[in-house]
């Protein structure tokens, strides 16, 4: 499989609710995919590729990442930030990030009081984000004159393919998912369902965009591709580990926002084993993603959450593994080309 796409995807700057560079990119994909491509009033991205049966069902990969919004520009030109998603302020310290301004990106890093100045106990815990600031290397006149408070930033990485058979970068959540989507449009040409492509935004605060994208569309079974958490590492217990790298595809019975019907779930892992897709069983007490809001649509719509595992997620040294991404392709292919037989 070739990753060059993603690595396109994962390095454009993206937080909820600024996702435009995302939205554009993926439309240019997406015109000679499909049908009917538009953007509603809140950015969400939708198109439609029609079916050989009446089934419909959706599929969603939401574009936002998790990033951080600049709201106070200290004398000296220091850039204080509040997050936009849920990003661990024990991952930010020393980090490279770009500051997306009206007038272009500006690389930055950030800081905080140096180790040799705070107490030893100082130096055990986290840095709480309100002491963390971006510093952008320039004057205080020139920051003044180049960033605005409310300019958003990402994390700063390149993706880079990590060992043997893994990627490292930052925003596979949830590029990844955006990423299996066209590559699973690119495969199947001409599918037995019909499938409402949605591209959602602001996933990372709270799935605000895909029940709205969804509200408009008629469908039997939604589905979101997303990336989810991986804590196979020393520190956890195995019942810990959410899900694990190299395991294949998640298909999610329950998290926070979603409880798959037994139907459908026993459809997906059906799937799984006639065409031989690796998949393993994701269940999260905690977090959820767009098949939440998706459930919830209209009258209800049977829905599930297929995920490809994250080591370190929500960080810029996310890790995933080639064969998790290709099964989760393989395991969208499979629905495409074969549907559901809808059941109560
Ligand atoms: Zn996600």
């Amino acid at each position: 499989m070739d990753f060059s796409n993603l690595k396109k995807l994962c390095e454009l700057g993206g937080i909820a609710g600024r996702e435009s560079a995302v939205r554009h990119e993926i439309a240019r994909q997406l015109r000679p995919l499909a049908q009917d491509l538009r953007s509603d009033a809140l950015g969400n991205l939708l198109a439609y590729l029609p079916g050989s049966t009446s089934q419909k069902i959706i599929l969603c990969a939401h574009m936002d990442e998790v990033g951080l919004m600049i709201h106070y520009i200290a004398p000296g030109g220091f850039l204080y930030f509040v997050p936009v998603g849920g990003i661990d302020p024990r991952t930010l310290l020393a980090q490279r990030v770009t500051v997306h301004t009206a007038q272009g990106p500006l690389t930055g890093v950030i800081g905080t009081k140096p180790a040799h100045i705070t107490q030893p106990k100082e130096r055990t815990q986290a840095v709480p984000m309100e002491e963390l600031f971006i510093d952008v290397g320039l004057p205080a006149e020139a920051v003044a004159q180049r960033v605005a408070v409310g300019d958003f930033v990402t994390l700063q990485r390149p993706f880079e393919p990590l060992g043997e058979g893994r990627l490292c970068a930052k925003a596979l959540d949830d590029r990844v998912g955006c990423f299996c989507l066209l590559e699973v449009l690119r495969r199947v040409r001409k599918p037995k369902v019909g499938v409402h492509i949605v591209f959602s935004v602001q996933e990372e605060v709270g799935l605000r965009g895909a029940g709205v994208a969804a509200f408009g569309l008629e469908a039997d079974v939604a589905l979101a591709v997303d990336a989810t958490g991986a804590a196979d590492i020393p520190s956890c217990r195995p019942q810990e580990y959410l899900t694990r790298l190299g395991g294949g595809v998640a298909v999610s019975a329950l998290d926070a926002a979603t409880i798959t019907p037994q139907w459908l779930l026993e459809e997906l892992w059906a799937l799984c084993r006639t065409r031989q897709i690796r998949s393993q069983l994701r269940i999260a007490p905690r977090g959820g993603n767009d098949a939440g809001a998706l459930h919830r649509s209209k009258a209800g719509v049977p829905a599930c959450a297929l995920s490809v595992p994250v080591r370190n997620i929500h960080s810029n040294v996310e890790v995933a593994d080639e064969q998790d991404i290709a099964a989760t392709v393989d395991l969208l292919q499979a629905v495409l080309e074969t549907g559901f037989q809808i059941k109560e």
